[in-house]
């Protein structure tokens, strides 16, 4: 026993699923993974894990996964060696930047990817082809949650940790399935719940778990939240619960604010949320009596036609109530994979480099150039196209290469028969990913990368808190890390970058970019972590907003705003609406948890769900199959029947199908943030006939 106790190897990593960043050991002999163990020293989760963090590795060892570069030949993929496809990757990308200009090419980083990884996309976007056309997926969850917080107290990250959510007097959660796409920090708020008396208040239009839990739960009509916020702050104001002091002190544009609110009373909020005047005063008297609030927000509010604007109300919710630099107060937008933090706080946006500088900005121009040895002419002076635009680029012909690392675009963007259209007219396309996505099918070279298991690196968790990961075993096949495949590529391109080890890029990171000053893989090293903006001698920052807020003067900014309604409804044509959303078993396309085995079994089935009534009114029973249509397309599903959803709302899981939810989604965005609009798709349901 005690031989066989000394095969096994322990090994610290972070789960590559959500954006809750659990840590734990890994204990493994060869390439099987025999049990992971959650340990009490790990900083976001101690010794708790959900399911996909436990046993969601099969895919590690998947047969389906790629151990070789691919290069396509009359129309069919022929293994290729590193060599042969690093050089045609740089040769077709350097003909194209010839011909094109580096404006040409667009480039998409991973959020399961490293930090250090996202730093280099970023920089051989930027530094070699001089483009600012880099994104990664938090154009599709996040991004506007982000924005609405740059608008309102100035920093692009969770006010605080979990444990200030635990410590918080009320919890609000809007717009977010927290028991299934963030089941650990749900597990830490049912607990406070249960035990310190805590108070939980739930807006959301589908009943989930959270929602059964709640001291109150307002069932909203989708789409509406921003009036609902607004029409809670009006409230706080008339009703005596705005924070005087807090506004005077802390706060700018109070007065242009306030009139902003006129439209919103209770009476208008109730015609629009569907909910009675008694509950929404139920709600604000909840939140003014509340001595700190916390409140965490998700895609039931960002993948709307207003979901920047949305966010921000929320956030000027928080500021009007006092809600911020204090334990157990602030915003908390949830990210939703494991390193969306991560790649957007490393640089893979469109308008700022790492540490959320803006391109615009010569002096942060200028540093940068000067940090990476280069004239600051070499670097573009203008936002560059974020992935929405990059879609549309290459649907005209204008964006003729994409290099794409670890997202499956062609299945998670909205409108994917448009998307297809896209990537079909490029010239060339790279993908690099651990498996033969769908996307990797668009592709001419795809070039295989390796999980998080299979390497080292560091992943920011949703509190703003970077964690290193170690490897647990030796990548598969002749499958390399991202950053080593980045790396030689950036030489074949003439950048011979002296990268040895992970470390070093984050080094090199944290000397330019001022939140990450005092990172450094010593610092991080065994369980500890560290959450910026990091001081150069390597002090933290958990709760942000203590004494400052993030702009020159050091005041929050109120910010005013409309409502409009959702771009696309219900009507007489397309009567019902069709919420989306994550299954707790599974993760955005499956292409990890679809892998087979245990995480797999455990949820294998696709449904939609009906309502009772509805489905009485259709005659609907459940395991029936119906067609739902939407405007761009139509697919086939099963109904599942549940008091879970209303009226004429419908939800189906995101993760399954051919086309899956986006063969039915549309070009419908959000103007400020470009990301899509998912949660507005209105469809009709027609029953299908026994077969
Ligand atoms: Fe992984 Fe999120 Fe589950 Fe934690 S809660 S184990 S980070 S999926």
């Amino acid at each position: 026993n005690a031989l066989r106790q000394a095969e096994i190897k322990r090994t610290k990593t972070v789960c590559t699923y959500c954006g809750v960043g659990c840590s734990f050991e890994m204990w493994t002999r060869d390439r099987h993974i025999l049990k992971v163990q959650p340990v009490a020293e790990a900083p976001a989760n101690g010794i708790s894990t959900c399911v996909k963090g436990k046993f969601g590795w099969d895919f590690v060892n998947s047969p389906e996964r790629l151990t070789t570069p691919l290069i396509r030949e009359n129309g069919r993929f022929r293994p290729a060696s590193w060599d042969e496809a690093l050089e045609t990757v740089a040769r077709r990308l350097r003909e194209i930047a010839q011909r094109h200009g580096g404006d040409a090419i667009g480039f998409i980083g991973s959020s399961k990817a490293s930090n250090e990884e996202a730093y280099l996309t970023q920089k051989i976007a930027r530094l070699i082809f001089g483009t600012n056309n880099v994104d990664n997926s938090s154009r599709y969850c996040q991004n506007p949650a982000t924005q609405g917080l740059f608008r309102t107290v100035g920093y692009g990250g969770d006010a605080g940790t979990i444990k200030d959510m635990q410590q918080a007097d009320l919890i609000i959660t809007i717009g977010s399935n927290l028991a299934e796409n963030h089941p650990v920090i749900a597990s830490h708020i049912k607990q406070s719940h249960k035990h310190r008396s805590q108070k939980l208040l739930v807006v959301d239009p589908r009943r989930h778990e959270m929602a059964d839990r709640a001291d109150l739960f307002l069932q909203i009509k989708p789409g509406t939240d921003l009036v609902w916020a607004s029409a809670m702050s009006r409230y706080m104001f008339d009703h005596g619960y705005a924070d005087e002091e807090f506004l005077n002190q802390r706060v700018n544009q109070v007065a242009e604010y306030y009139a902003s609110l006129m439209p919103f009373t209770l009476e208008y909020a109730s015609e629009i949320t569907g909910l009675s005047v008694e509950t929404l005063v139920s709600a604000a008297e909840m939140i003014g009596q509340a001595k700190s609030v916390c409140l965490l927000w998700a895609m039931g509010i960002t993948q709307h036609s207003h979901g920047a604007d949305t966010s921000t109300a929320l956030s000027n919710l928080l500021l009007v109530t006092g809600n911020y630099g204090r334990p157990g107060t602030g915003g908390y937008p949830m990210r939703g994979h494991n390193n969306v933090q991560g790649a957007s706080d490393f640089g893979c946006l469109s308008n700022v480099y790492p540490g959320y500088e803006k391109v615009t900005d010569p002096a942060v121009r200028e540093k940068w150039a000067e940090a990476w040895g280069v004239d600051p002419a070499a670097l573009s002076d203008k936002a560059g196209a974020d992935n929405f635009k990059m879609v549309q680029q290459a649907d005209k012909g204008a964006l003729k290469a994409m290099y794409i690392i670890g997202e499956e675009t062609a299945f998670s963007d909205a409108d994917s028969t448009n998307v297809h259209e896209a990537f079909s007219k490029l010239e060339f396309m790279v993908v690099q990913d651990i498996f033969m996505s769908r996307t990797a099918e668009f592709a001419d070279v795809v070039l295989p990368g390796c999980p998080s298991v299979e390497k080292e690196g560091t992943f920011v968790n949703t509190e703003r808190r970077i964690q290193r990961f170690y490897e647990v075993m030796k990548p598969l096949g002749e499958s390399l890390p991202d950053w080593k495949i980045l790396t030689m590529l950036a030489s074949k391109l003439g950048h011979p970058w002296y990268y040895q080890h992970p470390g070093q890029i984050m080094q090199e990171a944290a000397n330019i970019a001022g939140i990450f000053a005092g990172v450094s893989y010593e610092r991080l090293s065994g369980w500890q972590s560290q959450l910026w903006p990091v001081s150069a001698d390597g002090k933290s920052t958990p709760l942000l907003y203590t004494d400052k807020f993030q702009f020159p003067d050091g005041k929050a900014r109120l910010y005013p705003l409309e409502w409009h309604p959702p771009m696309e409804e219900s009507d007489s044509e397309y009567d019902l609406l069709l919420d989306n959303g994550r299954m707790l078993e599974h993760f955005q396309s499956t292409n990890q948890t679809g892998k087979g085995g245990r995480i797999t079994s455990l949820s294998p089935n696709w449904y939609v769900e009906v309502g009772p009534q509805l489905a009485a009114e259709r005659q609907l029973q459940e395991g029936d199959w119906v067609r739902l249509t939407s405007r761009r397309g139509s697919l086939d599903v099963p109904v599942l029947i549940t008091d879970r959803v209303a009226g004429n709302v419908l939800f189906i899981p995101i993760h399954h199908g051919k086309p899956g939810v986006n063969g039915l989604t549309g070009e419908h965005h959000d103007p400020d943030v470009n990301t899509p609009a998912y949660k507005e798709i209105a469809v009709t349901m027609t029953k299908l006939e026994r077969t």
